[in-house]
């Protein structure tokens, strides 16, 4: 017997990982020496690329795509819909005597003129003037789609107005990002922490939730298909009460999506964990390793793309949307967030002795601060039809924002504001009580599920982004709002301290200032129940924001106190500030009112149908039975409660008519008029067929039901 048998293969995803990825390693071996540097010095300290090295890159690039079966290379972009776009352009052109030449210059790679005049610009520019460039990004790996036999070199680049303004949702994400650095790097230098860093990073680890449907149910749903949920459906006798979903075991056919989808994501470097069963029937997780901020949203953005295209090959359809069924849980997308130096130092890691580590409570109360004074714009910043549905919906944080510290950094900060901080509670030994297991150590506090933003071990954990969202907005919101706080205590500190730099001089300092901050802005922090109705009395009481809905957060997008943050830090600019309000409110009353078409037609030509035939068929029961000679009187009366249903029915399709005829120039006045009558008159034509759902007999009804939906897999 041969040994060799027992050596284990290479696991299948480590031998395609990052295979599809033009990566750092792969340009190392590529590209000569100089150009290698020269590009590292681009993407890691920010300098202008040479002209020159674009060329070399680019035909490296190339070769190593068509060596891969590429035939085509876009720029991929994030314009202001919430996705990507991708303009595909040969690698191939004629050579003039016959035959065909691969090219792809410098130029190609570095600049591109998509025809731009379609996307959202909010005001940035007019369709006549509509130039819009790509520009390359080089701190982010360039990858291949394959989709069949077509393979495609997408180079990940921003999308610019030809004023220079911001088209795309990476732009001011990469700003943030510079912002941020620059204040963080103060803080560090005045801790004489800084040796050998060059820049603070921001990392981020999203969790994205999603459900699956049965593919051929869900284009029997001309709701799922065109608003990515339900309109109607009446709750099945079975959701989530017995909890039986959460972490079980995945189901077959599901288990072999996620794992193609994962092998994808794998190809092109995307580092994908954790997957489990979510809360509702349905419901799946999946979560990738935390990156740095803007390749983790470019690779959330892969993610969300691959799980629709992957699952569509499974009979399967990935639903992301906030909300897709009523009466069980929707989907979010944890944002995990923290800041990092390049030496891959974690400034939000508490360590041990918490209470002595004066720069981890500098960071953790910078970030305190900016959360209290911006709640309300992070309250805004996940606005979106979806979302509504969800945020203080008692399943997903509410539309309160509040920081969970957990016990032992509340502890911490209470001391500060007293003085001296002098002790750090210790975690204690779980004891199982069987002698063969383990003893495991104890968290420093338990979990709060029930707060928007939780101080997780060494990171935050921004709960209230949408699962249909791109997570390049709220990082770009924290990342400009923690750069504020930082720069008003490096100004301070660096005040206090003078050019002595004495270690004694900086602790005062530092916890004055800390002690100020704690005293201003603890009213922010929170460890209760955030869904209970006390909270929401006291959150009032300490003066919090509280915008229940998108249509009363939208404004914040536009105030003067987020124009000025924005542009302090050089982040965006009040016209590129105003776009993206603009954008926002558009593209909430599109949706509205496609979701209110959409429900009008269902109910007028699905739903009302069906139970006119079975009203029928009711009323011919009646007459035969009587015709018999049989007294049916609770058959008379079962009708005429059915025939009043169905007038229910009619009564709100008229009502839900004459509202979207409802027009208005100006979109937040449109927003108003949906909020205050066209939901409502939706919820009323919602409730009146899910009423006629449960009496109109099973094989007359026109769409399959939530237990089909949900438990169909
Ligand atoms: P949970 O207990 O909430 O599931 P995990 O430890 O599984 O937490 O992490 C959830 C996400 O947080 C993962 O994507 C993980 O990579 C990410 N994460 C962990 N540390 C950091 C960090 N320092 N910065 C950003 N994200 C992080
Ligand atoms: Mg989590």
């Amino acid at each position: 017997m041969s040994f060799d048998v027992l050596v284990p293969e290479p696991s299948r995803l480590e031998t395609v990982y990052g295979a599809d990825t033009f990566s750092r390693e792969v340009m190392q071996r590529r590209l000569p020496k100089a150009v290698f540097k020269s590009l590292l010095r681009t993407m890691d300290h920010g300098e202008p690329l040479d002209p020159p090295v674009a060329d070399i890159v680019a035909a490296s690039m190339k070769d190593w795509a068509v060596e891969r079966g590429a035939t085509h290379f876009t720029h991929w972009f994030q314009p202001l819909t919430g996705l990507t776009a991708e303009k595909h352009d040969s690698l191939i052109s004629p050579d003039g005597t016959g035959g065909v030449i691969y090219n792809f210059s410098g130029t190609d790679l570095v600049q591109g003129e998509p025809d731009a005049s379609s996307f959202p610009s909010g005001g940035l520019r007019a369709t006549f003037e509509a130039r819009g460039y790509t520009a390359w990004d080089p701190t982010s790996p360039a990858f291949l789609i394959r989709s069949g036999r077509a393979v495609v070199l997408c180079i990940p680049t921003g999308f610019v107005s030809w004023t220079g303004e911001a088209l795309d949702t990476k732009i001011p994400l990469l700003r943030s990002m510079e912002a941020l650095s620059k204040q963080a790097m103060r803080i560090l230098r005045l801790f004489g922490t800084d040796a050998g860093v060059s820049r603070v990073l921001t990392t981020v680890g999203p969790e994205q939730e999603y459900f699956l449907v049965d593919k051929a149910l869900y284009y029997r749903r001309p709701d799922l298909v065109t608003c990515e949920r339900t309109l109607v459906g009446a709750r099945p006798p079975k959701g989530q009460q017995l909890e039986d979903h959460y972490f079980g075991a995945i189901p077959p056919r599901v288990l072999a999506f996620m794992n193609e989808a994962e092998e994808e994501l794998y190809r092109v470097g995307v580092p994908v964990k954790t997957r489990h069963n979510e809360v509702a029937p349905g419901q799946y997780e999946i979560a990738p390793l935390f990156e740095i901020s803007h390749v983790a949203s470019d690779h959330q953005m892969l993610l969300m793309e691959t799980l629709r295209r992957v699952a569509d090959r499974h009979g399967l359809k990935a639903i992301l949307h906030e909300k897709p069924f009523a009466g069980v849980n929707g989907s979010g997308k944890h944002n995990n967030w923290s800041m990092a130096t390049d030496t891959g130092v974690n400034l939000l890691d508490p360590q041990d002795e918490t209470h002595t580590n004066l720069q981890f409570l500098v960071f953790l109360c910078a970030v305190v601060r900016a959360v209290d004074i911006h709640a309300d714009l992070l309250r805004a910043c996940v606005a979106s039809a979806g979302n509504d549905h969800r945020l203080g919906a008692n399943e997903a944080p509410p539309a309160i924002i509040s920081i969970f510290l957990g016990e032992m950094l509340t502890d911490i900060l209470m001391q500060v504001e007293k003085g001296l901080p002098k002790r750090t509670l210790k975690r204690d030994l779980l004891d199982l009580g069987a002698r063969s297991m383990p003893q495991l150590p104890r968290h420093s506090g338990d979990r709060n599920r029930t707060s928007p933003f939780a101080f997780t071990g060494n990171k935050f954990e921004f709960r209230a982004v949408g699962s249909t969202h791109s997570i390049a907005w709220p990082n770009t919101i924290l990342n400009t709002i923690v750069a504020e706080s930082l720069d008003m205590i490096a100004t301070e500190l660096e005040r206090a301290v003078g050019a002595a730099r004495s270690p004694a001089k900086l602790e005062s300092a530092a916890l004055a200032m800390l002690q100020k901050i704690v005293k201003e802005h603890k009213r922010v922090c929170f460890d209760g129940d955030g869904y209970s109705e006390e909270w929401h009395v006291e959150a009032e009481k300490r003066g919090l924001p509280h915008m229940r809905t998108s249509v009363d957060a939208f404004p914040v997008l536009k105030s003067k106190k987020t124009v000025d943050v924005f542009k302090k830090y050089g982040v965006l600019a009040k016209s590129e500030v105003e776009s993206r309000y603009h954008i926002a409110v558009e593209k909430w009353v599109k949706q509205l009112t496609i979701e209110g078409e959409t429900l009008a037609t269902i109910a007028r030509t699905m739903i009302i149908p069906a139970a006119m035939r079975h009203q029928k068929l009711v009323a011919e029961t009646v007459t035969a039975t009587e015709g018999a000679g049989v007294d049916c009187p609770e058959s008379v009366a079962a009708l005429e409660r059915f025939s009043g249903f169905v007038g229910q029915a009619r009564t709100a399709v008229l009502a839900l008519e004459a509202e979207l005829l409802h027009e208005s120039a100006d979109p937040w006045k449109h927003a108003q008029r949906i909020q205050g009558h066209l939901i409502p008159a939706m919820q009323e034509m919602r409730a009146a067929c899910d009423t006629l759902e449960l009496y109109v007999a099973a094989d007359l009804w026109p769409l399959p039901t939530y237990r089909e939906l949900l438990f169909l897999q």
